[in-house]
């Protein structure tokens, strides 16, 4: 077995793999990526190709360059949510303008920067092993490179492998926090097409949403105005679906969809759960989706990825800098992602939680019974102001029947406040851990029980 010496090892060249890498390297260290992908299927990702813009994205590569060259709609200023039972469309304007941009060309140039700013890539490898010292802090990994077996040693290495990364699988978490209570419930299976079409489509500044009957929804992302994106995702806890066949019926059905050929396909799972409690062991960090960094509603996890490998990158630097890589010393980064992104996400997790223990044509008569443009207001977080007097007794009139649904999420946003203000008390080291978690679960617990739920943890 040939082996190599690295600062860090990164597995995976995702958004959170790429990141990392260019983090370490811009702070001088030596880091390498393994992929087992080639070179030439770099960047080539399941994704919906939807985000927020460069604003999520932390500045340690040439922003300016990815947005040039990757972002091809730079225009979505909304969300188009399509009711299902009527025409009544739910349209939420966004804050900052959107983006959808091409996933392969934009994974090309994140790993381009990673390599420009001094990392290593090593495509066609694929890692299946880590290794560990007698105490279980992890020392390195192992796997194929082109067939040939291959070592890696390092001093911390960084888990950017994904949603159902197989280091979890590996490694021997026990004498650490590290989150362990995964299970495939708690992921979504999604699937994309890309699809060219004749004519251009009037909604290339909207993200386009349909719900679909398995709690899931339907997605169209204008990468162009006769480029889209359209997809579809359901939770892995529901009875599984026929992605394929309900895009093709879908398509098929809008008149404004011209001549429709596919010209890509990719599906994978991803994890639509809280972020993990603790995704940090002994020499050991786990970023993006193989730590849960996914908006558990929409399943957008290119920003989280992106984040959390940056904080977890400049932890691991720090580490190693202080020659200490225990689980205290990389501890930090844990509080990094929970008072950031991860108390919104634990408490966004609720209203699943919520949903999955209704059918979607209840969930749907529901969202149908409030005005749509409170509920828009609602959504987007505005203040809704007075409805009027003929607006209310309307309103009363057609929620009658769901008021207890309507009062059980009412009891659920108090709760999910609650969670989140919890995870803003995320303790500082170890130590502090099984009292904090301890506390999160009786919220959690409270939850179950308002949503008339099963537990998902
Ligand atoms: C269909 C679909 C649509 C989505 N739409 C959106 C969207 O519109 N917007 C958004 O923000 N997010 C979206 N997401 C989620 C988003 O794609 C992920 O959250 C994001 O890619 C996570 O980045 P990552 O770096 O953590 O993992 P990944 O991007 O999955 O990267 C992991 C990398 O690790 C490599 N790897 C895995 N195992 C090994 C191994 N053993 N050895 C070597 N290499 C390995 C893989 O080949 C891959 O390149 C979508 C996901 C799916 C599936």
């Amino acid at each position: 077995m040939s082996a190599e010496s690295y600062d860090i090892v990164i597995v995976g060249g995702g958004t959170g793999g790429a990141f990392a890498a260019a983090t370490a390297a811009t702070a001088g260290l030596e880091a390498v990526i393994l992929e087992r992908k080639p070179a030439e299927a770099a960047g080539h990702i399941a994704c919906g190709d939807a985000i927020k813009g460069t604003k999520t994205f932390p500045e340690v590569i040439d922003l300016d360059y990815l947005k040039a060259e990757a972002f091809t709609n730079q225009s979505i200023t909304r969300a188009v949510f399509e009711n299902p039972v009527d025409d009544t469309n739910i349209e939420i304007g966004f804050r900052g303008p959107g983006a959808v941009l091409d996933r392969k060309r934009y994974g090309e140039i994140i790993l381009e920067e990673a390599e420009r700013l001094g990392a290593d890539i090593h495509y066609d490898t694929v890692v299946q092993d880590v290794v560990q010292a007698a105490d279980g802090t992890v020392t390195g990994v192992t796997g194929t490179h082109n067939g040939t077996a291959v070592e890696y040693d390092a001093e911390i290495v960084i888990d950017a492998a994904g949603a159902l990364s197989i280091l979890q699988d590996k490694t021997d978490f026990a004498g650490s926090f590290f989150d362990t209570n995964v299970q495939y419930s708690q992921f979504c299976s999604a699937y994309r097409e890309v699809i060219e079409v004749d004519e251009p489509v009037e909604w290339e500044d909207a993200l386009v949403f349909k719900p679909t009957k398995e709690l899931g929804y339907l997605w169209y992302f204008p990468r162009t105005p006769t480029t889209i994106n359209v997809g579809v995702g359901f939770q892995m806890d529901q009875p599984e679906m026929q992605m394929i066949s309900a895009i093709e019926e879908d398509v098929e059905s809008r008149p404004e969809l011209v001549n429709p050929r596919v010209v890509d396909k990719l599906g994978a799972a991803v994890p639509t759960r809280r972020p993990y409690d603790s995704a940090v062991a002994p020499g050991y960090v786990a970023v993006g989706d193989a730590a849960g960094h996914v908006n558990p509603t929409t399943g957008g996890g290119i920003p989280g990825a992106a984040q959390s490998a940056y904080w977890g990158t400049l932890r691991a630097i720090n580490a190693i800098e202080r020659d200490d890589v225990s689980e205290t010393a990389l501890w930090e980064y844990n509080r990094d992602v929970m008072t950031d992104f991860g108390k919104h996400f634990a408490a966004i997790d609720c209203y699943n939680i919520w949903g999955t223990a209704h059918d979607v044509d209840e969930l749907t008569e529901i969202v149908s019974s409030v005005p749509a443009q409170h509920l828009a207001d609602a959504m987007a977080g505005k203040d809704t102001g007075p409805m009027s007097l003929p607006m209310k007794l309307k309103t009363i009139k057609n929620t009658f029947g769901h008021w207890e649904k309507l009062i059980q999420l009412a009891k659920v946003r108090r709760k999910a406040s609650e969670l989140a203000a919890h995870y803003d008390r995320y303790p500082t080291t170890p130590g502090g851990f099984p009292a904090w978690q301890s506390i999160r679960d009786t919220i959690m617990d409270d939850i179950y029980a308002i949503a008339g739920a099963d537990p998902k943890y």
